[in-house]
């Protein structure tokens, strides 16, 4: 398992300087690549953001107890209590299952290959997050 953690950060940092080039933004700007950016610069605090564990989109808490939220990716509503709040969720949630899922996602026949690439850079900044959510615990 020697150097996973550098490659992962290096494959992270791949994936966010992707995002970042122009024109792989959507419209608006408030893209998912965006949302991620904000958590893995740091530049919001966890706490006030949720984890749809659908589809792992991230939005913002207050965005959430909108009682008319929806997620922008997958469409459930906040009746399908999908929201985890993404600090808890990343405390609560041993680092094995997120690699787990990931694996599990990669070796899901028939997704589209955008959207597996999407989703598996979203499980990866969810490591990421992890790791330096719980080395401050
Ligand atoms: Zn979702």
């Amino acid at each position: 398992m020697k150097g996973v953690g550098g490659m992962l950060s290096g494959l992270v940092k791949d994936l966010v300087e992707r995002w970042r080039a122009p024109g792989s933004q959507h419209a608006g700007g408030a893209s998912d690549s965006a949302r991620y950016e904000i958590l893995l610069d740091e530049v919001e605090p966890l706490d006030r953001w949720t984890l749809c564990t659908v589809c792992l989109n991230v939005d913002r808490t207050l965005a959430v107890v909108r009682s008319r939220w929806r997620c922008t990716d997958c469409g459930v509503d906040t009746r399908n209590d999908t929201q985890q709040p993404l600090q808890a969720y990343l405390i609560a949630t041993p680092p094995e299952t997120i690699e787990k899922n990931l694996r599990e996602w990669m070796n899901v026949k028939g997704a589209r290959v955008a959207y597996r690439t999407l989703r598996a850079a979203r499980y990866k900044c969810l490591l990421v997050l992890q790791k330096r959510v719980q080395g401050r615990g």
